[in-house]
């Protein structure tokens, strides 16, 4: 099976069950920044994403 890239954004701020899942890294990042970005007003770059929130599923 392939791995899927997983953002649980549970993780990252309290009370937010929004979940990104992609087996593209790239695509789950991408989505991932946007979420934060519109919704959390943060701005994260694809390496903070990629080593501190990204989950290997
Ligand atoms: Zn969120």
């Amino acid at each position: 099976m392939a791995t899927a890239h997983k953002l649980d954004c549970e993780s990252a701020a309290n009370d937010c069950r929004f979940v990104v899942q992609s087996e593209d890294e790239g695509e789950a990042i991408e989505l991932a920044k946007n979420h934060m970005k519109e919704v959390h007003g943060k701005d994260y770059t694809d390496e903070e994403l990629q080593t501190e929130y990204l989950q290997s599923v």
